[in-house]
């Protein structure tokens, strides 16, 4: 966190990457409207976050409670979305249900039930996508595929989480086309388990795509793009 980008640099920044999602859309047949730009703050301190507000991002993503943690205070989060992308500890839900509007990370019925359990002692509710392990990669969190609708079943279960997406991350170090199958994939069981929704199932989003494969994810129907590094790195 020691980067200091000008407000400048990154309200570029910020207008070139929209403009790539917009092209991207276009070229696809889609409408940019279809698509959001997450800026993913984890890399940077709270004035950089801030500065990237200014420049007009709505949506901001942190993977970590302790970084969020750290600088939620400063942030200027008037008509701005904070939601949590990394892996989630139960016991951390607590905390990070009081700075987020949606857990992107849903991955086991364990971390469910917790979540149902702190929105209870709360009063409130929140918006969770499933995180689907598309890759299959041993090394990543996030529900198997074949398991997306046993899992949803369960999500029934626990009337405080609106499940409202599903996302992903994939294996590193892809080739574009094996990133483009798995996009193509992951749209494909949006499109399935959307014809499926009920009570506080209702999904719309598919968040997929980071830096280095916006573009691909837009190509393949992503709703939503998570954008770290190249916004401030
Ligand atoms: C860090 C992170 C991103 C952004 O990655 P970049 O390659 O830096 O754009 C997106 N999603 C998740 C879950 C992340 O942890």
């Amino acid at each position: 966190m020691t980067k200091s980008l000008s407000s400048s640099e990154i309200k570029s920044r910020v207008q070139h990457i929209e403009d790539e999602i917009s092209a991207a859309a276009t070229a696809a047949g889609r409408n940019e409207r279809e698509v959001r730009l997450m800026a993913v703050t984890k890399y940077v301190s709270a004035p950089v976050v801030n500065a990237a507000i200014h420049a007009g991002v709505r949506l901001i993503g942190e993977n970590r409670e302790q970084s969020l943690c750290e600088k939620y205070g400063e942030l200027e989060r008037e008509n701005v979305e904070i939601h949590f992308i990394g892996h989630l500890q139960r016991n951390k839900a607590k905390s990070v249900i009081k700075m987020t509007s949606c857990i992107q990370s849903l991955d086991s019925c364990e971390l469910a039930a917790e979540l149902q359990k702190q929105l209870t002692a709360q009063g409130k509710t929140i918006a969770a996508y499933v995180e689907v392990n598309i890759g299959r990669d041993p090394n990543k969190s996030g529900i198997d595929p074949r398991q997306l609708p046993g899992f949803l079943e369960e999500l029934l279960k626990y009337p405080s989480i609106s499940v409202r997406g599903l996302m992903t991350i994939l294996p590193l170090r892809l080739s574009s086309l094996e990133n483009e199958r798995y996009f193509s994939q992951m749209h494909a069981l949006y499109v399935d388990i959307r014809s499926k929704n009920r009570d506080n199932i209702d999904i719309r989003e598919l968040s997929m795509g980071m830096s280095d494969d916006f573009r691909l994810a837009v190509k393949h129907g992503s709703t939503m793009v998570r954008v770290g590094s190249a916004l401030f790195a």
